[in-house]
């Protein structure tokens, strides 16, 4: 006689059970998880980058009362916040004789000087060693085809002067062309350096960002991704992915890149940007944060690696993407101008590459508004949020606590 032995299936292996726990996420919540961690809200925050880290901490600080939860779709923000080049910087010279051009003066000014301030707040809020804030200074790196090359001394004088009430530094930028060479760089024609600027590691900064925010008493749920909002009679009604409705008094987008499925309106532009850094490098003489090409190359000492990213004009149409996982062109052509101006005596390989994605408003100015009653946003850092965060999250709390 044959017996036929039967697999034994524990009940966690049944496939009643899998199809549950994908297809139906979340069971019917308790009276207890009602009552707590999903309770209604005055304000909800969608969104755990540095935009709306901040904002919680100022919203919170403005109205200690304030009942106030981030929702995070991600186990940890994935944006743009931990993928960026930690460039605590507020403009760069050519950046900034474009954006006059392009926004006019004032405007310009106005966004360098919240961005001064904002790495001056940073300053004040965290010691170096928690986010690995190294004041090495900034530099441009500039070379004769640039269209302003032969003004390009009256042009420095001209944004010293404008920059001396905000930096209460007579010469924010100084020529000095004869660092290139002892920096390890070539290639390049001249260089503008400003003392002011500072790199930090970013990974630790939003970490340390959110701990201050929890520490305010603010609450953060990851995982649960918002798929829709509804404003009803006294409340603004949110859907997740979970299936667990939540509701607030208000609600602050700071969604950056990903805004357009809940406010298309905002007409909020994806630009990814990719970086790669090289593995450590014997010998590597060069110290702080450097532009090139009105921003469009950037990099900075890692330690003894080098970190590089931008190249996005090799590819402006693929690059207008929320698609993280990256493309060989723009890899290629960092790879090739890091091998242009890095002196060839460096041995190295290139041993990360990763990509972010930046959100970006059609005039290139950060965009805080009030999209209707209870619902409102704050978004578009343009590729610098880092310094600007901190000191467009007061805008924002201000805007916000005026409801209640
Ligand atoms: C490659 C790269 C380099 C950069 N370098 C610098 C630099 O050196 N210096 C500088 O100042 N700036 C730099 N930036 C820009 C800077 O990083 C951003 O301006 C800033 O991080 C924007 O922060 P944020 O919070 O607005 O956006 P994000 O960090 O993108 O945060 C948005 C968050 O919203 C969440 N989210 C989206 N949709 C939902 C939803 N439906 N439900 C729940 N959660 C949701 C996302 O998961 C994400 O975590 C760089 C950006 C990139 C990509």
């Amino acid at each position: 006689m044959t017996i036929l032995k039967q697999k034994t299936v524990r009940p966690h292996q049944r496939p009643d059970r899998f199809l549950f726990q994908y297809i139906c996420p979340m069971p019917n919540l308790s009276i207890w998880e009602k009552e707590s961690f999903y309770a209604p809200q005055d304000t909800l925050i969608v969104g755990a980058g540095l935009m709306g880290l901040w904002s919680a901490l100022e919203l919170k600080k403005k109205n200690d009362a304030l009942r106030i939860t981030l929702i995070e779709r991600n186990t940890t923000p994935l944006g743009a916040s931990t993928r960026n080049a930690g460039f605590a910087c507020f403009g760069s010279p050519t950046e900034l004789i474009h954006d006059a051009a392009t926004m006019g003066t004032d405007a310009m000014l106005e966004i360098v000087e919240m961005r001064y301030k904002g790495i001056e707040k940073i300053k004040a809020h965290f010691p170096d060693t928690a986010i690995g804030f190294e004041l090495c200074g900034g530099y441009e790196c500039i070379n004769k085809n640039y269209l302003h090359w032969d003004a390009l001394n009256d042009k420095i004088d001209w944004l010293n002067c404008l920059l001396k009430d905000i930096t209460g530094n007579t010469k924010s930028f100084e020529q000095s062309d004869e660092k290139l060479a002892a920096m390890g760089l070539q290639g390049f024609d001249a260089l503008i350096e400003n003392s002011s600027e500072a790199a930090l590691h970013s990974g630790k900064l939003v970490q340390a960002l959110t701990q201050k925010v929890q520490a305010a008493g603010i609450r953060i749920l990851y995982g649960i991704e918002i798929t829709a909002w509804e404003k009803q009679h006294s409340h603004i009604l949110i859907q997740t992915n979970k299936h667990i409705n939540l509701t607030a008094q208000q609600v602050l987008f700071c969604t950056n890149a990903f805004t357009n499925t809940l406010l298309p309106e905002l007409n909020i532009m994806p630009a990814r940007g990719q970086v790669i850094v090289t593995s450590p490098i014997n010998g590597l003489a060069l110290k702080g944060t450097f532009h090139f090409d009105e921003g469009f190359y950037y990099w900075r000492n890692l330690g003894n690696r080098v970190l590089i990213g931008g190249a996005r004009n090799t590819a402006f149409e693929e690059e207008k993407t929320i698609d993280l996982s990256g493309s060989l062109v723009v890899k290629n052509a960092l790879v090739s101008f890091l091998q242009e101006h890095l002196h060839p005596k460096y041995e190295y390989s290139i041993e990360n590459h990763w990509s972010g994605i930046m959100g970006f408003t059609a005039d290139k100015t950060p965009l805080v508004a009030k999209v209707s009653e209870g619902v409102f946003a704050a978004i578009a850092c343009n590729g610098m949020g880092v310094a600007l965060t901190p000191v467009i999250a007061e805008k924002v709390a201000r805007l916000l606590s005026e409801q209640f």
